[in-house]
């Protein structure tokens, strides 16, 4: 019998566990923010991975942002070396999910199975991936228990807001060292039958304009910020958006909408804040002295971090000079630089010929409009050799009725292990 055959009766054979282990994982609901019981889930992987020979670890990122005695960060990093030296391959999920919000027909966090697809919170992002590559190497262990180099599981905290407090803690603290990992693989929910290389950067930014207060019947004596700030929305949707528009990527982006720069405004506040919902009252008549925005630029591996920020000092300087009092602050909130794994890096290839082994097609490359924790092992860990790759379909994550379908879950697995069996056995 091949590996292939041996393989896959191996995956075959713990449908049921996998379904098992997929249910238990989402009944544990990982909220975040602020970051429920992530103990428990890091507990729960642990007793799975521990009679399989796995070495685990608990790590609680201690001082990283969030973390608290109330809300601790904890993360579980598993290792199970193997009979020789060789490479280590990587697996890491985050166990953290998003928030419920509404329009469900299931029970968020009842992991109800029907017809094939198990429904909640977090089954496609991503503890269906979790469990799909944990499946994996267990059936890969039992078929070729005389592998060479280490297989490592983690699961880890904070994803979804940054992964300070996950991916960027342990890369920080040396787990992605590239003396002790080789290859990294993320069952992030990209589709069974696709490689994500990377992601696009992000800046974000909060701009500021300044104003004068002063009586809303004589507006002429102060200085409005909200005027001020019209006149940069104005320029920024008559001249960067058509700029925008202009930069197209050679990263296969998906959704084909994202292959370009792209610049949302997720907030405008101006004048004076909000009231309080039970307020019944009217308003204050004011001019306002200041207004803000927040900007969320998604830039391409083609752009300069720096040049993406002076396109917008630019417009800035550009609006000061039409406008005598125009005044303003800009404050850098958070930044990340694009990633892009080579598709000659060993892990592309070894995931592409098991993708054609498995589902007999070739597999497509895509790149994420939004980064997630590649940017750590890229950045911090300085390991290259990273991909996302993992089953479930990438629009249903955050949504309602969120769901991962078994049959995609088991293909992938076999991906993952024939995956291993190419890059720790013998050739
Ligand atoms: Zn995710």
């Amino acid at each position: 019998m091949s590996h292939d055959d041996a393989l896959r009766s191996a995956i075959e054979s713990r449908r049921d566990a996998l379904i098992a282990l997929t249910q238990s994982l989402v009944r544990i609901p990982t909220l975040n923010p602020p970051g429920r019981h992530y103990h428990d889930i890091c507990v729960a992987l642990r007793d799975y991975l521990e009679p399989l020979g796995f070495d685990c670890r608990m790590i609680r990122a201690e001082g990283a942002p969030a973390d608290s005695d109330k809300y601790p960060r904890w993360n579980l990093v598993a290792r199970r070396d193997g009979s020789r030296p060789g490479e280590c391959v990587h697996f890491n999920g985050h166990h953290d999910v998003v928030e419920v919000g509404h329009g469900w027909t299931t029970d968020p966090f009842g992991a109800e199975l029907k017809d094939g697809r198990i429904y909640g919170r977090g089954t496609c992002d991503m503890k269906g991936g979790i469990a799909a590559s944990v499946i994996a190497a267990e059936a890969f262990i039992a078929t070729c228990p005389d592998y060479a180099g280490a297989i490592e599981i983690s699961a880890t905290a904070d994803e979804e807001s940054g992964g300070f407090g996950g991916v960027a803690y342990l890369a920080e603290k040396g787990f992605f060292a590239p003396e002790r990992v080789q290859h990294v693989i993320i069952p992030e929910p990209l589709h069974k039958d696709r490689i994500c290389l990377g992601h696009r950067g992000v800046w974000w930014a909060e701009i500021e304009t300044k104003g004068r207060i002063a009586h809303g019947s004589m507006p002429f004596l102060g200085d409005s910020a909200i005027r001020h700030m019209g006149a940069v929305l104005h320029e920024i949707e008559e001249v960067l958006y058509p700029i925008l528009a202009t930069k197209r990527t050679e990263m296969p982006v998906i959704p084909e909408g994202a292959r370009q720069s792209t610049l949302n405004i997720n907030s405008v506040h101006g004048g004076e804040p909000e009231q309080e919902e039970d307020y019944t009252g009217l308003p204050a008549p004011c001019v306002a002295d200041r207004c803000r925005i927040v900007l969320d630029r998604r830039f391409l591996i083609e752009e300069d971090l720096a040049e993406v920020k002076s396109e917008v000092t630019r417009l800035l300087e550009r609006v000061k000079a039409a406008r005598p009092t125009f005044d303003y602050e800009i404050r850098d909130l958070f930044e990340v630089i694009p990633s892009m794994t080579d598709k000659d890096a060993p892990v592309v290839r070894s995931v592409a010929r098991a993708i054609e082994t498995v589902l007999e097609r070739e597999a497509g490359y895509v790149v994420s409009p939004g980064t997630y924790d590649q940017k750590h092992i890229d950045r911090i860990g300085k390991l290259k050799n990273c991909i996302a790759y993992g089953p479930g379909v990438l629009d249903l994550a955050h949504q309602p009725d969120e769901w991962i379908g078994v049959d995609d879950m088991l293909d992938s697995a076999r991906v993952m292990a024939l995956t291993l069996a190419e890059l720790l056995l013998d050739k």
